[in-house]
């Protein structure tokens, strides 16, 4: 396995929507490789979501894990998931507003409304159709690694910028105590 280097914001491929894989693609040793790369990559940088255009692959593949992320120390464990061709198919009307960061934007924090419970269908690495119910930060990753595939990131759905926050002085100031 390798670690890859992370695509930053700027980078044309964050932009650009990426494709669905086929099941042969998928199956592919190629494709299984990247997704080994991708798992590691992300541990590696302590995230707790990667999508593929942010390992310049512009697939629809992303993976979502938080084990004790001591870039997120208090949120919920999420057991390894590797989502293909995601599709959001339902989300709760209410939205919730909580703090994210991006590999792809280093050191900056920002509050981000997102939905507080979904249904995404995807595929699994095999090409097994899977259908994911989640809530709270599961969710919010999940909606996070689903922009990237279409070219979104964090900073376009902030209902503004001023919650904007590099890393060292979020931690100062804004950092919420929920120990
Ligand atoms: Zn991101």
């Amino acid at each position: 396995m390798s670690i890859l280097k992370v695509a930053r914001l700027g980078h044309p491929v964050i932009r650009k929507p990426s494709k669905p894989l086929t099941a042969q693609e998928i199956e592919s040793p190629a494709i299984q490789k990247l997704i080994d790369d991708m798992i590691e990559t992300m541990r590696e940088y302590e995230g707790v979501g990667l999508a593929a255009p942010q390992i310049h692959s512009s697939k629809q593949i992303a993976v979502i894990e938080v084990e004790g992320n001591p870039r997120y120390p208090n949120m919920p464990r999420v057991h390894l998931a590797v989502l293909i061709n995601p599709k959001i198919v339902s989300r709760s009307k209410d939205l919730v507003e909580d703090w994210e960061g991006c590999l792809s934007i280093p050191d900056l924090r920002g509050s981000v409304p997102r939905n507080d419970a979904l249904v995404c269908e995807a595929l699994d690495r095999f090409g097994k159709a899977l259908k994911v119910e989640a809530h709270g930060f599961f969710a919010r990753v999940i909606q996070h690694e689903w922009d990237h595939l279409q070219g979104d990131v964090y900073l376009d759905r902030m209902r503004s910028l001023k919650t904007l926050s590099h890393l060292a002085e979020f931690g100062r100031f804004l950092a919420r105590d929920d120990s």
